[in-house]
């Protein structure tokens, strides 16, 4: 759509409208700050307004997966099933949109391409694709950690005749598959997501699986009345349960480890977990992650399902995943994933003993012969927790590129702030619990810290504040300490940043649980901010 450029002084600029940024504009809007909202989308949504992909789904319940900074918001949504499909996940932010009246502050359709702090007058400046020219005090980047789709540089990629999608950036008017010949590239939960349901349409389907994935059955149901009626009765306990926890959820693990107990109660633990559905699965016993012995009974109980689910063993033997402790990526959340490849049209193609060689017009070569295909649907994933960021620049102090600063991996004191960029805020970023918690609550958590931290600036005569070079090294040190002393960092995962060539190898976020985390963030903030350094105006 055409615009004029704005350009315009907002106290905050909140870039994104999704979750996290429609929030930040909603709580910064009450405390009394000017803000502009910035989004490349042309609607609310972030991450639910682009993954459209068929069989999008959340995998944390729909009632905790929900705001809950309003209790009539929460009292009035009704959710229709355990886990929300994407239509239903968007319609919901849509509603929040509207009832709050957040998309009136935002300019759609537009991406910003720099921020610059200046020094002199303590302003960043946010230069958009469109021509606008935002200066605001302060800047928010409520970026997404999943939002930077990465395509892969397959030889030939773009000489493909047929049609191409990514999962991430799916057609807003769906895709119809019926009679076609489709390739699935990637077997992370965006392909195993949407494989089921593609099988059932197209007439053949190939997948093209590199590594194999943990999945769990989502278990998913329709809610009835009474269900949502508890759920609703106890919503209190149950956020504080949630906000107390490891992962955002009012599910804890079993208080003993996996090898403390019986063949019989682990298993009986097991099946209930494998019951009750999606990546819960992880946290059956507290030590899953982190003792190997531990993982491999895990691990074990989720190879007999597959074998399970699989009718032809030579299919279920690549389906099982051989290279990464159960846990140690996230556990897909499925449904009916591992029975589609008893379906006559579903073929998968190893690409570890047959890697692709290159795509041509007709459709793509593995080292053993030729598929011809239709389409071709990139289920390849993000450049996670940080490819959003760079991909903009973000100059601080001195000019400093953000992008630079990271070169080694992400620095952030609490994956809140940055060194050497005074007054700009992350949301559920690098060196936060992130995609480890749920992401509402994480980006609620946030928000909250952010705007309680512009208020103590404002109520005592500060200009800017910005971590200490000391702080984030420590905040670096102790996130690596305890993600050393798991099995996370021997998966070649995108917490690891092992998904995108080049990228460094850190594991990105603070395993030290979301309850534990909100703790710390709030010590900070009632120690008069430690760690961070405060100007006067
Ligand atoms: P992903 O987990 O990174 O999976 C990408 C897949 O593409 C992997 O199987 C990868 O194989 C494959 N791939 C990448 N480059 C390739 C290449 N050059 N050749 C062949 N295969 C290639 O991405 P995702 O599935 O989009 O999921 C990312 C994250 O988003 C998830 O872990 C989850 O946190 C979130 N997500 C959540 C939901 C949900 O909650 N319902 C749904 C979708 C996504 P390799 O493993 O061998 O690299």
């Amino acid at each position: 759509m055409e615009r004029n450029a704005h350009e315009e002084q907002v106290d905050a600029v909140v870039v994104g409208a999704g979750i996290a940024g429609l929030y930040a504009i909603h709580r910064l809007r009450r405390d009394g700050l000017t803000v502009r909202g910035i989004e490349a989308g042309s609607g609310v949504g972030g991450t639910w307004y682009f993954n459209r992909y068929p069989g999008a789904r959340c995998d944390v319940e729909s009632v905790d997966y929900s705001y809950s900074f309003s209790e009539e918001l929460q009292q009035d949504w009704d959710w229709s099933e355990k886990y929300a499909t994407q239509p239903e996940i968007l319609r919901y932010i849509e509603h929040v949109a509207e009832r709050f009246d957040l998309a009136r502050e935002y300019l759609f359709d537009t991406r910003v391409v720099s921020a610059d702090f200046d020094a002199g007058t303590d302003t960043w400046t946010v230069r958009t694709d469109r021509g606008d020219v935002v200066r605001a005090r302060f800047c928010v980047f409520a970026t997404g950690s999943l939002s930077a789709a990465n395509t892969p540089d397959i030889a030939g990629r773009d000489e493909f005749a047929g049609e191409t999608f990514h999962t991430a950036h799916w057609p807003h008017e769906g895709v119809d598959f019926t009679g076609k010949r489709v390739g699935v590239i990637g077997t992370g939960s965006s392909g195993i997501q949407s494989i089921p349901l593609i099988a059932q349409q197209a007439e053949q389907l190939y997948v093209f699986q590199r590594t194999a994935n943990y999945s769990v059955p989502a278990g998913n149901q329709p809610l009835d009345e009474q269900t949502r009626r508890q759920q609703k009765a106890n919503y209190a306990e149950r956020r504080r349960l949630s906000r107390l926890s490891g992962g955002g959820s009012p599910f804890s693990p079993r208080p003993v480890g996996a090898l403390e107990v019986s063949e019989e109660e682990r298993r009986a633990a097991y099946e209930e977990r494998w019951r009750l559905g999606g990546v819960l699965f992880a946290k059956t016993f507290p030590d899953q992650t982190s003792d190997l012995a531990a993982n491999e009974t895990a691990r074990q109980f989720a190879e007999e399902k597959i074998r399970e689910l699989v009718d032809d063993p030579e299919v279920a033997e690549l389906l099982i995943p051989k290279d990464h402790p159960i846990g140690t990526k996230r556990i897909v959340t499925d449904s009916d994933y591992f029975q589609t490849y008893n379906r006559d049209n579903v073929t998968l193609v190893d690409l570890r003993s047959t890697p692709i060689e290159r795509i041509d017009p007709t459709g793509i070569a593995t080292s053993a012969r030729h598929y011809d295909l239709d389409a071709i649907v990139f289920a390849t994933g993000f450049d996670a927790l940080t490819g959003s960021l760079d991909r903009i620049d973000i100059r601080g102090r001195d000019g400093r590129l953000l992008r630079e600063s990271w070169s080694a991996g992400p620095r952030t004191y609490l994956g809140l702030g940055v060194d050497g960029f005074p007054n700009l805020f992350l949301v559920t970023g690098a060196g936060s619990p992130s995609v480890l918690a749920n992401m509402i609550l994480g980006a609620e958590q946030h928000v909250d810290w952010i705007a309680d931290c512009i208020r103590h600036l404002d109520e005592h005569g500060y200009a800017t504040i910005e971590p200490t070079v000391e702080a984030v090294e420590d905040w670096l040190a102790e996130c690596a300490e305890r993600a050393s002393k798991t099995l996370f960092p021997t998966a070649n995962s995108w917490y690891m940043g092992a998904n995108i060539p080049g990228k460094p190898r850190v594991f990105m976020l603070y395993l030290g649980g979301f309850g534990n985390y909100g703790r710390i963030c709030t010590d900070v903030a009632e120690a008069g901010y430690k760690g961070f350094t405060l100007t006067a105006r």
